[in-house]
């Protein structure tokens, strides 16, 4: 699997494109915003988007997801289904965070712990770790090891939990016991931010240890 990852929107959420290296598949994960953008660095590396996954709900990960779907006509997988009232209230978001308007949208598949994705000849695991959304998931290729982590975590933090639906026990919770166990070794790519592995982060997190 090979990955670039593309910050958007004023945020600085990190979109990741992924694909497979031997049929140049590639999925869009956490398409905030900035569509164009986007567009550009996958006509540049030449690859087929085929799918878009969703980490969760909020608007600086999902904004410009309708527009790419529709671009690629491509399905949209992701997140859980707690995230339902995130997504159906998107207009409201935008308002919010002044950002473009983006309308509701709901996936075509709503995804649950211990599915798969599959990009090509690469096989994501969905882990279902709630708590800064009621829906979050994060996506993990066991093979590369390497996950896609959203809001979750981050280097030397976690993810926020004062949003609606945030849950701080539930947050930890997830970490801990569906994250860490996944290995030390697994690096992982958060919303926003540097990249971390699970190891550095069940050593050294000040919100962790
Ligand atoms: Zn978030």
């Amino acid at each position: 699997m090979q990955y670039q990852i593309i910050p958007v929107t004023e945020f600085q959420q990190n979109c990741s494109i992924i694909w497979c290296k031997s049929t140049k598949d590639a999925a869009i994960i956490d398409p905030g915003g900035e569509a164009e953008l986007l567009k550009k660095a996958v006509e540049k590396l030449a690859l087929k988007v085929t799918k878009i996954l969703l980490t969760h709900g909020h608007l600086d990960h999902v904004g410009a997801t309708k527009e790419l779907a529709n671009f690629y006509q491509v399905k949209i997988y992701g997140p859980q289904q707690e995230d339902k009232f995130l997504l159906d209230n998107l207009p409201h978001q935008c308002v919010q965070f002044g950002f473009p308007f983006s309308e509701a949208f709901e996936p075509d598949v709503w995804l649950n712990d211990g599915e798969t994705v599959q990009v090509g000849d690469v096989i994501f695991d969905v882990i279902y770790s709630p708590g800064h959304t009621p829906g979050h998931i994060v996506f993990v290729n066991k093979i590369d090891k390497i996950a896609f982590v959203g809001d979750v975590l981050f280097k030397n933090s976690i993810g926020r939990t004062d949003f609606p639906r945030g849950n701080h026990r539930d947050l930890i919770t997830s970490i801990k016991t569906k994250l860490f166990p996944l290995g030390d070794d697994i690096r992982f790519v958060p919303g926003h931010g540097p990249m971390s592995t699970f190891g550095y982060e069940r050593m050294n997190n000040p919100y962790l240890i």
